[in-house]
């Protein structure tokens, strides 16, 4: 495995890859779903290249910046041993200059429910997002369906610019217990993941609900509700979209997913179902 930590550097052993190419981004501290995404991309490509960068510009004024995990040489094994081709672990002063060019997240769909609650926060995700694409001009790029949101507005971008990457979903990996894992879960205390696993417990409710026939989105977050408020210290929204992420009033087997996002503690979660 070659590890890159400058864009010439990067970008010279990007050029000397040949075959198809599978890219998964990530802000490091890998876990089982970074790892899920790693061996799709190996499965599907002649390379797999992996980036580790903690994105300021996603982060609001204070978020967690400055606390999140980083564990590079842990992280640096978990690649390795994956079979991962090239890694890049770029330093700030590598991806951004003064004075950028910024792309933004689109006005309604990007400023709802996450981009509601953390205003910026897709503006700084997909303008790194791009340039990574961009970097390393990747066949299939990988993402995962627990940061729903993002997932469809970097589809949203690759089809708005005429990017030609295929950008491929992945399914959400969980603990035995149903905690969807995150690299924010280390955040957590025993007592606090006990109440975490409301959030996944909620979503089972919820998907039992739609498998017995109840379709109308008020019922099913009301019984989310139930479930979580009792358990999380900020609940902060739990929602019924289409795959566009327009608000559904009834779900739409196959194009509806239902959101959560809650604090325990000062740990924010986010997950979902897609049903
Ligand atoms: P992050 O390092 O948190 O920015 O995540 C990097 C990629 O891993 C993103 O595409 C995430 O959606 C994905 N990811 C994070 N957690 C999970 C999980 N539990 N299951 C599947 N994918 C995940």
């Amino acid at each position: 495995m070659i590890v890159s930590r400058t864009y010439e550097e990067f970008a010279q052993h990007r050029d000397g890859l040949k075959g198809s190419i599978g890219f998964v981004p990530t802000m490091g501290a890998l876990h089982e779903g970074h790892l899920s995404l790693i061996r799709r991309a190996r499965e599907e490509n002649e390379n797999v290249i992996v980036s580790i960068f903690v994105n300021p510009t996603q982060f609001l004024a204070g978020e967690d910046l400055d606390k999140y995990p980083r564990r590079e040489e842990a992280d640096r094994r978990i690649c390795e041993l994956a079979g991962v081709d090239l890694l890049y672990m770029p330093g700030v002063d590598q991806i951004y200059g003064a004075d950028e060019l910024c792309i933004g997240a689109p006005k309604l769909r990007g400023y709802i429910l996450e981009g509601a609650r953390r205003p910026g926060h897709f503006d700084g995700m997909l303008q790194v997002v791009m340039k990574l694409l961009n970097l390393s001009r990747a066949d299939r790029a990988y993402f995962g369906k627990k940061d729903a949101q993002q997932l469809i507005l970097i589809e949203q971008m690759v089809r708005d610019y005429f990017m030609t990457v295929n950008v491929v979903g992945c399914e959400i990996v969980r603990d035995p217990d149903g905690l969807a894992l995150s690299s924010r879960n280390v955040y957590l205390s025993e007592e606090q993941r006990r109440r975490a696993l409301s959030l996944s417990r909620a979503l089972k409710r919820a998907g039992k609900l739609v498998q017995s026939g109840e379709m109308a989105s008020a019922k099913i977050l009301a019984a989310m509700e139930a479930i979580l408020l009792p358990e999380v210290d900020e609940l902060e929204y739990v929602a019924v979209v289409d795959r566009a992420f327009r608000p559904l009033e009834r779900i739409e087997t196959g194009n509806s997913i239902v959101l959560v996002a809650a604090k325990v503690g000062t740990t924010r979660l986010i997950d979902n179902l897609w049903v």
